[in-house]
């Protein structure tokens, strides 16, 4: 019989076990990490920032006491500085970059002080811009995550009027339904969509799901231009033997519900759990599970430890919270009968090019539960067949984001070459918001 059950342990140490992972700097603690920066001219931290946030700039405000001057900084090149100072791998970003970051010494802590600039813009409303003269011109912007949030917002600063289209309830995508519940708390992801409104000039349109309600030919027809930041709606499928058998889940959805649990105490937990894949994904549903009480959570990866998409940090947060991970393995097949009791792996053998080779051994981990957490694809139907031109199952784009249809711009997770980061989807929003801006403004497309 499967052991899978609610309230695996006290409310109490879930609300331990789901307390913020990095607390917020005092002011004193902010004025001695200022201290720390050199300042760097050609800052290298910057360069390493995605959305190139003057990091030496907005450190400096911070030191002479101008908070709004340093969230302005932030903002203005990344609207959701707030959440990527929470979320962000700046131990792969920019901190990994700063020159302090040696040996004797740890890099400045720039994701704790950014968020110590910005943290007083969303708890005091205060309203950092404003928008320019009417365009006159209308943009569809398709999906409410990090990529359709940050677009929007851009192009109502510039002035243009935005209908911004999401099928869920709730805009933030997986700032809302997926980033793992300790790294933002307190309805953050909420507060920062409330936020990025609030600069007026985009409707909100929610519960229209683009290839069934919408098509992108009709936002064509209706608007000016159109931004699609669908995200990856569909997950990878392991095509083994017993994927279909209860007891095997979809991680994504997992995490979507304890996101969304008012009470994560009453979320079934396996006794052992099973999790197949090494990214981000694949770790927070592991430390997640354990969390909320599981006995033991496995997470098994096809290649080496190293060439896990999880960053260091990631992979540390989930052996010391009692995960096991074991790399150069593949599943087989999940056994039953009736219902996950287990996955048969083969062990793995990397080649020299980075290839995987079998190797003929095999063994098994017992499971109430396990996770499907190989990645995500674009869901089908969502654009009409051969409308756009797509390459391993996600849209191309050039340097601008523009796709290679007039008029449709494309950003965050379901373009090709994004890293799968909201600091990357907001940067995406961004680009294509001050491509489609000088699109509009050209003398061809009737103004300007
Ligand atoms: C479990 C998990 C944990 C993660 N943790 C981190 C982390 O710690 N740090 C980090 O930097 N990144 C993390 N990521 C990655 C990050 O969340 C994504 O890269 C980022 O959210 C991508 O933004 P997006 O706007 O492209 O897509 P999404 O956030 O997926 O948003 C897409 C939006 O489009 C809407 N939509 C989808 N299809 C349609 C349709 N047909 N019609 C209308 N609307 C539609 C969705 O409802 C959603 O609101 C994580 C991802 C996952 C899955
Ligand atoms: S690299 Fe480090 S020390 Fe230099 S400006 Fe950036 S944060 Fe400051």
């Amino acid at each position: 019989m499967p052991d899978i059950r609610p309230n695996r342990i006290s409310r109490e140490e879930i609300t331990e076990n789901f307390s913020e992972l990095h607390p917020p700097l005092s002011h004193p603690e902010a004025l001695i990490e200022a201290d720390r920066c050199y300042f760097c001219f050609d800052a290298p931290c910057t360069t390493a920032c995605p959305t190139d946030i003057d990091i030496p700039g907005f450190i400096q405000k911070i030191r002479s006491g101008n908070l709004r001057g340093s969230a302005h900084t932030i903002l203005s090149e990344n609207i959701m500085g707030g959440m990527c100072a929470r979320v962000c791998p700046t131990e792969v970003l920019c901190e990994e970059a700063c020159v302090r970051n040696l040996h004797e010494e740890k890099p400045v802590e720039i994701g704790l002080l950014q968020r110590y600039a910005t943290d007083p813009v969303l708890d005091e409303d205060t309203q950092l811009f404003s928008r320019e003269a009417a365009s006159g011109r209308r943009v569809a912007v398709v999906g409410g995550g990090p990529a359709g949030l940050s677009c929007a917002h851009r192009l109502a600063v510039l002035g243009h009027e935005v209908t911004l289209f999401d099928r869920d309830k709730k805009l933030g995508g997986l700032n809302e339904y997926g980033i793992a519940a300790y790294k933002t708390v307190n309805n953050f992801a909420q507060r920062e969509v409330n936020y990025i409104l609030s600069i007026g000039g985009i409707a909100v349109r929610n519960g229209v799901t683009l290839g069934k309600d919408v098509t992108v030919t009709q936002l064509r027809d209706e608007y000016d231009s159109v931004f699609l930041g669908v995200g990856l709606g569909g997950i990878n499928q392991l095509g083994i033997e017993g994927e279909d058998l209860p007891g095997v889940e979809n991680a994504v959805e997992y995490i979507a519900d304890l996101r969304q649990a008012s009470d994560k105490g009453d979320l079934p937990v396996g006794r052992r759990v099973v999790v197949i894949g090494g990214g981000m994904t694949a770790i927070d549903v592991a430390v997640q599970s354990k969390r909320l009480g599981a006995e033991r959570v496995d997470i098994v990866y096809r290649r080496t430890f190293d060439q896990m998409g999880a960053s260091d940090f990631e992979k540390n947060l989930a052996k010391t919270s009692g995960v096991t991970i074991h790399p150069l393995a593949r599943p087989l097949k999940i056994l039953g009968p009736g219902h996950a009791s287990g996955v048969l792996f083969e062990r793995t053998a990397p080649g020299e090019d980075g290839s995987i080779a079998d190797t003929g051994e095999t063994f098994t981990l017992d499971a109430d539960v396990v996770f499907k957490a190989i990645g995500q694809q674009l869901r089908d139907g969502v654009l009409e067949d051969g409308s756009i031109k797509m390459k391993s199952g996600k849209i191309v784009v050039d340097n601008n984001q523009s796709s290679s249809l007039a008029g449709v711009w494309a950003g965050g997770d379901c373009v090709l070459g994004g890293d799968d980061l909201t600091v990357t989807a907001v940067q995406h929003g961004k680009v294509a918001a001050i491509a489609i801006d000088h699109y509009l403004r050209t003398r061809e497309n009737g103004y300007g």
